[in-house]
């Protein structure tokens, strides 16, 4: 079946972009507008869910929602907006969006929000196991492994977690408090040193034990960045 459309309406580029490289990696088919008229226009061509940021230039978010409404369409609208907005998520709420989502996100966030408004409205996304390929790396959701030029190399669950949150966010800096939080949980009252444990541990059995190239780049005072295999 085709991949579902899924408009992402935000004027931030660099937002815009991580959001639609999860979509497609996700197998969804997203259309990119960085202005409310363009995103209008694509609105009412067509698509299967919206993400709309509420501050667009151009016609805001809002406004896009509202009309959208008025001439009786339907399509799932995800509202994006910052952490401050109450009022407009209630308007947004009032005018009809399915969800809203704050600011800071997390695409990972944002696709499971995307695949529940959709799971509610009824659209089937069918969504195949997951795999990530970075040359001779391997990682695979489904069966949880991670390989090496085809063969499991038995990362601990740990180890697993913090590759699988550094690979799915290739080239973007991750802070040592958003690793902690994504792998080891909110309520983890640690170290952050915790992080560079398993860093270089999983340094060691990549890169010194299996040839592959450094692919974790320390950003001092900071957290890491997975680049490219
Ligand atoms: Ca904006």
């Amino acid at each position: 079946m085709a991949s579902l459309r899924i408009l992402v309406a935000e004027d931030d580029g660099p937002i815009r972009e991580l959001i639609v490289h999860h979509l497609v990696r996700d197998g969804f088919f997203p259309i990119e507008a960085a202005d409310g008229s363009t995103a209008l226009r694509i609105a009412r061509d067509g698509a299967d869910l919206i993400l709309l940021d509420i501050g667009l230039p151009g016609i805001d978010g809002l406004d896009i929602a509202r009309t959208l409404r008025r001439e009786g369409r339907d399509t799932p609208l995800l509202m994006l907006t910052a952490r401050t907005d109450e009022v407009d998520r209630v308007v947004g709420l009032e005018l009809g969006a399915d969800d809203y989502i704050v600011k800071p996100f997390s695409p990972r966030e944002v696709v499971a929000r995307v695949r529940a408004v959709l799971r509610r409205t009824g659209l089937k996304h069918d969504r195949g196991p997951q795999l990530l390929h970075f040359g001779r790396l391997e990682i695979d959701e489904a069966a949880r492994e991670v390989r090496v030029d085809g063969v499991d190399i038995g990362l601990k669950p740990r180890e697993y977690q913090l590759l699988r949150a550094l690979a799915d966010n290739v080239g973007v800096a991750m802070s040592r408090e958003a690793l902690l939080q994504r792998v080891w949980g909110y309520d983890f009252d640690g170290d952050e040193r915790t992080v560079d444990v398993h860093v270089r541990r999983l340094r060691q059995k990549l890169v010194e034990r299996h040839g592959l190239s450094e692919c974790f780049q320390t950003l001092h005072g900071y957290g890491y960045k997975f680049t490219a295999v």
